[in-house]
This record gives C-alpha cells, sequence and structure tokens, in this order.
C-alpha cells in the first residue's frame, strides 16, 4: 500500500517542518528550553544519555555537560528516524517535505518573483519566454555529482565527530551553512539543482531505497497520460486547483519522477557502485572510529557523545586508542583518515567481491547477467548496512523507552528489512519496462 499525499497536505507540512527547524535552531543557539527542563529535577532530564555512570573514553570518565537536548535529540532520534522513513516510504515523501529542500526552492521562487518586479512595466519583458537555468549537459556538476555528494557526506561525519556532535552552536552553524548553500543554489538554478546535485542526503535516500521502497509510489503504473505528475515531482497547483507539473528537466532520469527507472538506467554505471559500496564503507567506518577513539563500544552505545564537554577542544588529542594505548595521531588528523579509509575500502572491497562473483559464476555455469549480479550484490549491501546502521543508531534512546519495547524495536526493523530484501532480490529491469510498455498500451500512449 504506497501512500499519496496531497500537495496541499505536503504544502502544509513543509510550512510546518521549517517552523519547527526554526525552533530547533533557536534552541541550539539560544539554548532557553533545556536550561528549564534538562535542570537535575527538569522534567526531561531522563532523556539525557546517564550522566551518573562513568563512561570512558581513553581510560578516563568523560565529563558531560547539561544543555546539549537538541543536539542530543537531532542524532538519537531525527536522524534514525529519518533513516526508517527513507526506508519505508522512499526518496519521495522525504522530498516532497524536506525543510531544506523547500527552501531552495522557496529561493528559486524569490528569484523570479524578483526578476518580474525588477521588469515590471517593461512590455518587451513580458513578452518574452525566460528560459530555464539549468547546469549545462557536460558540466562538472553533471558528471561527477555523486562524488561530490559523497564527499560532502564524508566531510560532514568528520565535522560531526571533531566539532559538532555535542556543541550546539557548532551544530547551529553547521545547519546555518547548508541552509546558506541551498539558498544561493536556489538563487542561481531552476528545478531542484541543490537536492539534485549537492545534498548530501540524496545518495542517502538513493542508497536506502533501491528501486523501489516498501511503501513507495510506482511511477510508471501511475502513468496514465502524458505530463502525469508523479512520486516528487516539481509541481504546483493549478488555477483549477489541479497539480501541474513544472519540471524543467533539470536532471536526466530524474529520481524525482521515476526513481525505479533511475535505478535501472543507472545500475551499471561506476557512479553508482562507488555511491553503494562507498557509502556502506563510509557507515561502518563512521561507527567504528567512536570504537578505535574511545577503545570501548559503551562510548557511542551510551550517546555521551551527544553531550560531551569541550568537544571541539580535543581536537588535537590523540585520536586513537588500541589495546590500552593512545596512539598519537591527533583527533582531527584519524578521524579523515578513519573514515577516509573505510570509505575506499569499502569502494575497493565492494569491487573486488562483485567481480570475484562474476567469475566465479561465469567458470561455474559458462554465462552470467552482469545486471543482475550487480543488482544482487547492491540489494544485499544496503540490507546490510540498513541493519547494521541500526545496532548502533538511536540506540540509547531505544533503550529508554518502557519494556518490552527495546526488545521489538530491533526484531520490527529487522522484520521491514527482511521484506524488502525479499521483495527487491527477485525484481528485474525487464519486469519493470514490461509493466511500463503495458500500461502505456492500456493508457493509449505511445
Ligand atoms: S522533476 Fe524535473 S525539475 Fe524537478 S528535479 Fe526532476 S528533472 Fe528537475
Amino acid at each position: 500500500m504506497a501512500l499519496q499525499i496531497s500537495e496541499v497536505v505536503a504544502s502544509r507540512a513543509r510550512w510546518g517542518l521549517l517552523g519547527l527547524w526554526i525552533i530547533v535552531l533557536a534552541e541550539l543557539l539560544l539554548n532557553p528550553v533545556a536550561k528549564v527542563m534538562l535542570g537535575p529535577k527538569g522534567p526531561l532530564a531522563s532523556l539525557l544519555p546517564d550522566q551518573l555512570h562513568c563512561v570512558m573514553v581513553q581510560g578516563q570518565c568523560v565529563a558531560v555537560h547539561a544543555e546539549g537536548l537538541s543536539a542530543s535529540i537531532f542524532w538519537g532520534m531525527v536522524l534514525p528516524i529519518l533513516v526508517v522513513v527513507l526506508f519505508l516510504f522512499g526518496h519521495e515523501l522525504w522530498r516532497r517535505v524536506c525543510p531544506l529542500s523547500f527552501i531552495s526552492i522557496l529561493s528559486r521562487e524569490f528569484r523570479s518573483v524578483a526578476r518580474d518586479w525588477f521588469h515590471r512595466g517593461d512590455a518587451e519583458y513580458s513578452k518574452k519566454v525566460i528560459p530555464p537555468v539549468t547546469l549545462k549537459e557536460n558540466s562538472f556538476l553533471r558528471r561527477y555529482h555523486s562524488c561530490l555528494q559523497l564527499a560532502i557526506l564524508y566531510v560532514a561525519l568528520c565535522c560531526r565527530i571533531l566539532f559538532v556532535n555535542s556543541e550546539r552552536s557548532f551544530l547551529a552553524e553547521f545547519m546555518l551553512f547548508f541552509i546558506l548553500a541551498a539558498i544561493i543554489v536556489g538563487l542561481l538554478y531552476d528545478g531542484k539543482t541543490w537536492c539534485q546535485y549537492l545534498c548530501p542526503v540524496a545518495p542517502v535516500e538513493e542508497f536506502f531505497m533501491g528501486p523501489r521502497a516498501l511503501l513507495g509510489n510506482t511511477a510508471h503504473l501511475l502513468a496514465r497520460r502524458r505530463g502525469q505528475v508523479t512520486q516528487s515531482m516539481c509541481r504546483k497547483i493549478d488555477e483549477q486547483g489541479k497539480e501541474k507539473s513544472i519540471c524543467v528537466a533539470c536532471k536526466q532520469d530524474c529520481i524525482d519522477i521515476d526513481a525505479e527507472k533511475a535505478y535501472w538506467s543507472g545500475l551499471m554505471s561506476p557512479r553508482k557502485q562507488f555511491l553503494s559500496y562507498g557509502y556502506a564503507g563510509l557507515v561502518v567506518g563512521y561507527f567504528w572510529y567512536y570504537f578505535l577513539y574511545a577503545g570501548n563500544w559503551h562510548y557511542y552505545a551510551s550517546g555521551v557523545w551527544s553531550v560531551e564537554s569541550h568537544q571541539a577542544q580535543r581536537i588535537f588529542n590523540p585520536g586513537l586508542f588500541l589495546f590500552g594505548h593512545g596512539l598519537f595521531i591527533p583527533k582531527i588528523v584519524s578521524v579523515p583518515l578513519v573514515l577516509g579509509l573505510f570509505l575506499l575500502g569499502g569502494y575497493g572491497l565492494g569491487v573486488v567481491i562483485e567481480r570475484s562473483l562474476g567469475k566465479w559464476q561465469q567458470s561455474k555455469t559458462g554465462n552470467f547477467n552482469p545486471v543482475v549480479l550487480r543488482h544482487h550484490c547492491i540489494t544485499l549491501n544496503t540490507f546490510a548496512v540498513f541493519n547494521f546502521y541500526f545496532v548502533f543508531s538511536g540506540r540509547n534512546y531505544i533503550e529508554r523507552l518502557p519494556a518490552p519495547i527495546p526488545l521489538y524495536v530491533p526484531a520490527v526493523l529487522s522484520a521491514i528489512s527482511a521484506v524488502w530484501l525479499y521483495r527487491t532480490w527477485g525484481r528485474r529491469s525487464i519486469d519493470y519496462y514490461n509493466e511500463l510498455s503495458q500500461k502505456k498500451e492500456g493508457a493509449g500512449i505511445s
């Protein structure tokens, strides 16, 4: 059963989420709520990681502060929920309500309104058809955007570990940086250039969805007529109150128009391999770094990293702690080093495994289908990373839920991923194209 929401509802959700984000930013900058709510007897004090028990980092109890509720909730609750939403509903639901995408679209709209206002009274201008401003066909961003987006995500994760995890003012500046970038891109380009080519969440959306999300809409089955508004396609409500496409073709095989088409058409590209295996390596490296830094898993599992005192002042402290000894590689060097090695290692390992499986299948059966092999490797990779992610992420909050919920949450998440795996494993591009041509024949579209 797919979730379909009207543009009116999506618009309200966008404004609501934008308002919430502004409140979160104000809280991060001024901290008015946390001061009251997180005092020793504050009603939300129990949401903070347990401060009574010592959590060891490099053989010493880590010092904590009690003002980081927003940062702690953002990392421990909001992000894991977002990953579940992406996995269940695909990119389309999130892309339609994402406040960062909305900010970029608002600045794009502001540009057109400002341009019209500037040329008001110009009779010649009002007759002109202004062509959309999109990236040039062979521009750097069009060709290498996946690598760039994964690189931005890598830098963002390094910044998280070094500065942002528990320093609320840094987290606010981190968010403001992305808001500013989205505004600038919206002012310069039409379509969803920010989401398609620069946003670091886009590779995460693509990674967790695979060809079809469990509860996502299948665009090709909705293709009843040309110009049908599908999935998270750019749209507006016309004078008759109907949703109308305002696509300016800023992206070929756009994921917002038909995610499954985008999946099959890009499956055999080196870009897809780098994104899938590189992202898997980055996720594994990200969680392992906490162990390599603290010398134990309790540091991550307790969530104390989200309320750690003076995080940014430790960047020149030893960044690795192995076998009871700190290695004097400063944290500011070891974080990018470890995450970078895992990212490249994940990519290299994925490519080697896929190639070896191909050779093995070829020698065994004398014939193998590289598209099916790539699809199977990427599907298994997504399944494994989703389950690995939830071994760690959000655990400090899940364990605070009343019994027996903490026992059921991992079981439910594993069951969801198993259903996704079952549904995705046997899917083939031919199924998609057959369904599409049947649908078009039925609808009389040539
Ligand atoms: S629907 Fe069209 S304008 Fe919107 S992101 Fe996709 S290609 Fe760009």
